[in-house]
């Protein structure tokens, strides 16, 4: 229920018309009996720096932040988190008394949910990342955080991914390989991670890498959480693989904008039950 006291969160970004987040945010306010409500908040890029202003004229607690404003907010902002800066992209807003700081909690959602399902220690990884996007930025700078071994990066565009090494080099032994390069980018690779949008609902035949690329001896995660179990992850799967799927990732990223917002525990079971059946009904 909506009262005077209620405390509003939400997202900006363009478009938003297919967020989960609202639906996600709201069941967890509801679960918990959190006086939030979240919102979605289309905002055009040239009306940006307004809708900020406006985060602190209205005393919003907070925001999630998606395309394409992820990079723009920040030169709005009074603080940027040092992981934040680090990735050069900002997802979550948290004001306090007007004083607004940027975090993101991507790449972190990602390690969490990865740690959590796979129990596997990231310390000993090679990883090789197929994608050279925002995402895939979150997801390295997080990994070379957490003192993954190395990362490989593999891009349909070889300067995006160069770009991406150069960025990332500082932290963590880098290096780029050709799409056409499988045999010598998967020699040694340990973690396979999809950061690209192929495979996604509703190209749901198509997949990022060639089958010979797939062994048992992988994990393989692919941050597509629609469909929840990409054709990547039921070939890897099949083929004896331990596979993570990006619906994780989805929730945790919510789930720490939550802890970050209100200072509880998420419940991140409430979450992901809300999630699953949204998608279970074709909502996209
Ligand atoms: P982005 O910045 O637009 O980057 C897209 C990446 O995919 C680029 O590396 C691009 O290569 C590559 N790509 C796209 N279509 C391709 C194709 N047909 N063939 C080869 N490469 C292709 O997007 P993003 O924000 O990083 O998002 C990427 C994916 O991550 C999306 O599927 C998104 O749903 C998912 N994601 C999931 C979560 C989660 O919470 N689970 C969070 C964020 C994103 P080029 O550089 O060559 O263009």
């Amino acid at each position: 229920m909506i009262t005077s006291k209620t405390k509003l969160v939400g997202l900006f970004g363009h478009p938003v018309g297919h967020s989960q987040s609202p639906l996600m945010h709201n069941a967890a306010f509801e679960h918990k009996r959190l006086a939030f409500a979240y919102a979605a908040f289309d905002i055009l890029p040239e009306d940006l720096g307004e809708a900020v202003a406006g985060i602190r004229a209205l005393g919003l607690r907070g925001v999630n932040v998606t395309i394409p404003h992820k990079e723009t907010i920040m030169r709005h902002l009074d603080e940027i988190d040092p992981l934040a800066a680090r990735i050069g992209a900002v997802n979550t807003v948290v004001n306090d008394g007007g004083h607004l700081i940027g975090y993101n909690t991507d790449g972190t959602g990602y390690v969490r949910s990865f740690v959590e399902e796979t129990g596997v220690l990231l310390s000993n990884q090679v990883v090789t990342l197929i994608g050279a996007g925002g995402a895939a930025r979150a997801v390295a700078c997080t990994l070379a955080d957490k003192g993954v071994r190395e990362i490989r990066i593999v891009n349909r565009s070889r300067e995006r991914a160069q770009k991406l090494a150069a960025h990332i080099s500082p932290w963590v032994k880098t290096s780029v390989y050709a799409p056409d390069d499988g045999n010598a980018v998967m020699t040694d690779t340990t973690l396979l991670i999809n950061t690209t949008s192929i495979g996604m609902y509703p190209n749901v035949d198509e997949m990022p890498v060639p089958l010979d690329w797939l062994h048992s001896d992988l994990i393989v995660s692919d941050l597509i959480y629609n469909p929840l179990e990409t054709k990547l992850l039921t070939t890897a799967r099949e083929l004896g693989a331990m596979v993570h799927s990006g619906i994780g990732m989805f929730i945790n990223q919510g789930a720490l904008a939550f802890e970050l917002w209100t200072g509880e525990e998420a419940p991140t079971d409430i979450m992901r039950e809300t999630v699953l059946k949204q998608l279970q009904q074709g909502g996209q």
